[in-house]
C-alpha cells in the first residue's frame, strides 16, 4: 500500500490569535481552498497513491464552515467510487467552533480530532478556553474519541501539572515545544536541557501511571524502541510521502514555516504527482535533504531510526544542509531513555497490572509482532 500524507491547510482564517501563532504572517486572510482545487489533488494523487490520510489543517480549518466539509466528503466519495483509493480523514482544530452538528459530522465520518489545546497554561497564550472546553463535551457526547496537542512555550510550563490536567480528564494529551515559527520567531527560546529533563521525568511517572492517559510521543519512542516502525515524521524521511495544499493554492511538502520556501507549484497548474515532486522546490529541498542525511550518517549512531530529521527544524536551527543543535539533542537524550526503560520492563518481566494502559499496549503489541519462540512466551506473559 503506498500511502500519502496530506495536510490540507483549507484556510489561513482563524477566529483565534495564539501569541506563538505558526499561521500569523499569512495574516488570517479569509481564504479557502475551492471544491475543485481539492478534487483535482485528489485525482492526481490517486495515480500515485492508494491510501491517502488528508490531515485538516489551517488557520482554523472549521472557519471553512460545515456546508463546505459536506461537500468535501462528497468529492471524496465521488473519487473513492472510481478508485479503490482509500481516504481517512483527521482534523486539527482549536476546539472553540465544535457544536453538536460538528460533532456529528466528524462521527459520521470517521475523523480522527485532535484539539490544539494547553490545558492549565491554556489562558495564557490561546485563550477562550471554556469555548474548547465545551467543545470537547460535544466529541465525547457524539461518543467521539479524540486527543490533545499542548505546546510547550515557555521555561514556567510544568509539564506534569498539565499531565495530570488531562489524566484526569481522562483524554489523550501529546505535548511539544513551541518552534520559532510566525508570532513566535521573537518570543524567548526554550532552554533544551531542561525541556529534556522534564519530558524524561514525566516518562518515568507516566510508565507506572496505572489510571493515565496516552502520551502518544512516548509510545511512539517505545514503540520504535521495540523494533516498531516510526510514525513520526521527522524520522520517517517525508519526501514523496507528505504533501501540502495551502489556502492560496499553493502546494508544499508539509504545512510548516520553514519548508514553505521550497514550493512545489500551484494545483491550479500542475498536472501530476511526477511533477509536484519534480518542481525546482522539491529539488532543492530534496538535495538540502540529501547533504544533512549524508553527514547524519557519517556521524550518528542513531541515523537508522531518525533517518536525518526534520527539514523544516533543520532550516529554523542551523540551515537546510546542517544538522540541528537542539532537537538532536532532545531526539537522542529523550530517545536513549526511553529505550533503556523499556528494554529494562521487558528483561525484568514487571507485571502488566504495574504499567500505564498505554504502556501495556504497545508492549504487548511489540512483543507478539517480534516472534519467536522466546519473544511470544513474553507476549503471552503480559498479555494475559
Ligand atoms: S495557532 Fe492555530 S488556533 Fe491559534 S491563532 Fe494560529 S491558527 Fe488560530
Ligand atoms: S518537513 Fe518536518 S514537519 Fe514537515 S513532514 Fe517533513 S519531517 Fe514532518
Ligand atoms: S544527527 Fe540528529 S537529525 Fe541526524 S540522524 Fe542523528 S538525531 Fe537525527
Amino acid at each position: 500500500m503506498k500511502k500519502v500524507e496530506v495536510i490540507l491547510k483549507v484556510t489561513d482564517t482563524c477566529n483565534l490569535r495564539c501569541a506563538y501563532c505558526y499561521n500569523s504572517e499569512k495574516g488570517y486572510k479569509n481564504n479557502r481552498v475551492s471544491l475543485e482545487q481539492f478534487e483535482k489533488l485528489l485525482t492526481l494523487l490517486l495515480t500515485d497513491y492508494n491510501f491517502i490520510h488528508i490531515i485538516w489543517h489551517g488557520g482554523e480549518p472549521l472557519c471553512a464552515g460545515l456546508s463546505f466539509f459536506k461537500e468535501a466528503m462528497n468529492v471524496e466519495r465521488k473519487i473513492c467510487m472510481r478508485s479503490s483509493v482509500t481516504i481517512e480523514n483527521s482534523i486539527q482544530t482549536n476546539g472553540t467552533l465544535i457544536n453538536s452538528e460538528w460533532a456529528s459530522f466528524f462521527k459520521k465520518y470517521g475523523f480522527r480530532v485532535g484539539i490544539s489545546f494547553d490545558g492549565v497554561h491554556n489562558e495564557k497564550y490561546r485563550q477562550q478556553t471554556e469555548k474548547t472546553l465545551q467543545g470537547m463535551e460535544k466529541l465525547k457526547a457524539a461518543g467521539l474519541d479524540f486527543s490533545c496537542l499542548a505546546v510547550v512555550a515557555d521555561e514556567a510550563y510544568d509539564l506534569e501539572e498539565n499531565y495530570r490536567f488531562f489524566a484526569e480528564k481522562k483524554i489523550a494529551f501529546d505535548f511539544s515545544p513551541m518552534f520559532s515559527e510566525g508570532a513566535a520567531k521573537d518570543m524567548p527560546k526554550m532552554q533544551t536541557v531542561k525541556y529534556a529533563n522534564d519530558c524524561i521525568a514525566l516518562f518515568d511517572k507516566w510508565l507506572y501511571d496505572t489510571n493515565g492517559v496516552s502520551v502518544r510521543t512516548f509510545a511512539y519512542y517505545m514503540n520504535m524502541a521495540l523494533g516498531g516502525n516510526s510514525r513520526i515524521c521527522s524520522c520517517a524521511s517525508c519526501h514523496g510521502k507528505y504533501i501540502s495544499l495551502s489556502a492560496d493554492g499553493t502546494l508544499y511538502n508539509c504545512g510548516r514555516d520553514g519548508v514553505s520556501a521550497y514550493p512545489f507549484g500551484n494545483i491550479d497548474s500542475v498536472q501530476s504527482v511526477k511533477e509536484m515532486f519534480s518542481s525546482e522546490g522539491a529539488i532543492r529541498l530534496l538535495k538540502g535533504s540529501v547533504e544533512r542525511r549524508k553527514k547524519c550518517k557519517e556521524s550518528c549512531e542513531y541515523f537508522q531510526l531518525c533517518q536525518g530529521g526534520c527539514a523544516d527544524i533543520a532550516i529554523m536551527e542551523n540551515g537546510l544542509e546542517n544538522i540541528p543543535v537542539n532537537h538532536c539533542y532532545l531526539f537522542k537524550t529523550l530517545y536513549k531513555h526511553i529505550s533503556e526503560k523499556i528494554k529494562k520492563i521487558v528483561d525484568d518481566q514487571v507485571p502488566l497490572d504495574a504499567l500505564n494502559p498505554t504502556v501495556k499496549k504497545v508492549l504487548a503489541k511489540s512483543l507478539t509482532r517480534m516472534g519467536g519462540p522466546m519473544h511470544n512466551e513474553i507476549a503471552d506473559g503480559y498479555v494475559k
